[in-house]
């Protein structure tokens, strides 16, 4: 992989407002939730809106999405607001769903990248396509399945990938839902240089009282964006109840990172 990872943001043709942030909420819950929330996440100028069709959850039974319904909401969202859209895929006729809809961004969720086969039938799926694809980090603490799983849409001839770190499942108990483990990110970057990382706080910590404090943490390491959930009612959301940013959480959140670009952009200037 020979791009620089501005470059190879660039290449993806999703604006960047100075970070690269895709928010939105953890699942399409109904057309009305979606119109509302993309509304006023267009008007932050976000990078891209996101939002679950298909949800993989730990225990059968649980609400899995709305599926290809959920995919007709984001296109309403996209054409009438102006906005990219992207949702989760996990198996081919996810990919083929969204590429019927012209939806060319999509992320691959942390179960997902765990599992070699998977991939590559995302990867054989996606194939000539232009798609942009996220990848988030596998659940368990392994950097090769990452570094495997983008390496297997790499070759399959998609060169707009971004990775997603979003905490790994670790068997201490901690305050974080998924313990971001920052040494490996640092090897992930050793391996990966030219890639584009960004950063999810809504799953790394699970819960909205963190989310603040976790980006100041990673300020320092330079990340290139970041993925944040955002429901215009949190309390009632269907899935990932406690870490969902109400729309006036992640607007101030937003503003503290443009704030803080702005005091760095004008540090390295005057070097
Ligand atoms: C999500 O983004 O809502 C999600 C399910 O993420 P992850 O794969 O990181 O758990
Ligand atoms: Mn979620």
């Amino acid at each position: 992989m020979k791009l620089s990872r501005l470059e190879s943001i660039d290449k993806c043709g999703l604006p960047v407002n100075p970070y690269f942030i895709v928010a939105g909420p953890c699942s399409a819950e109904s057309r009305e939730q979606i119109l509302a929330i993309a509304k006023t996440l267009a008007s932050e100028k976000i990078s891209c809106f996101r939002a679950g069709a298909w949800k993989p959850r730990t225990s059968p039974g649980s609400f899995e999405g709305f599926g290809e319904k959920a995919l007709d909401w984001l296109v309403e969202a996209r054409d009438l607001y102006k906005i990219d859209v992207c949702t989760e895929v996990a198996l081919p006729q996810h990919v083929e769903a969204c590429l019927e809809r012209n939806i060319r961004v999509a992320w691959i969720g942390a179960r997902t990248t765990s599992s070699p086969f998977a991939v590559q039938e995302l990867a054989n799926a996606m194939k000539g396509t232009d798609m942009c694809v996220l990848v988030k980090n596998p659940i368990c603490p392994e950097v090769k399945l990452w570094i495997g799983a983008i390496e297997r849409i790499y070759n399959s001839g998609i060169t707009k990938i971004v990775a997603v770190h979003r905490g790994f499942s670790m068997p201490a108990k901690s305050n974080y839902r998924y313990p971001p483990l920052w040494n490996l990110v640092d090897e992930f970057r050793k391996y990966l240089p030219a890639i584009p990382l960004i950063c999810d706080p809504s799953h790394i910590c699970g819960n909205t009282a963190f989310i603040k404090n976790i980006i100041q943490k990673t300020l320092k390491f330079r990340y290139d964006g970041y993925m944040i959930e955002v429901h215009n009612f949190p309390a009632l959301a269907m899935t990932d109840r406690a870490q969902q940013l109400s729309l006036t959480g992640f607007h101030n959140i937003l503003g503290e990172l443009r704030e803080f670009n702005e005091i760095i952009t004008k540090y390295t200037q005057s070097l």
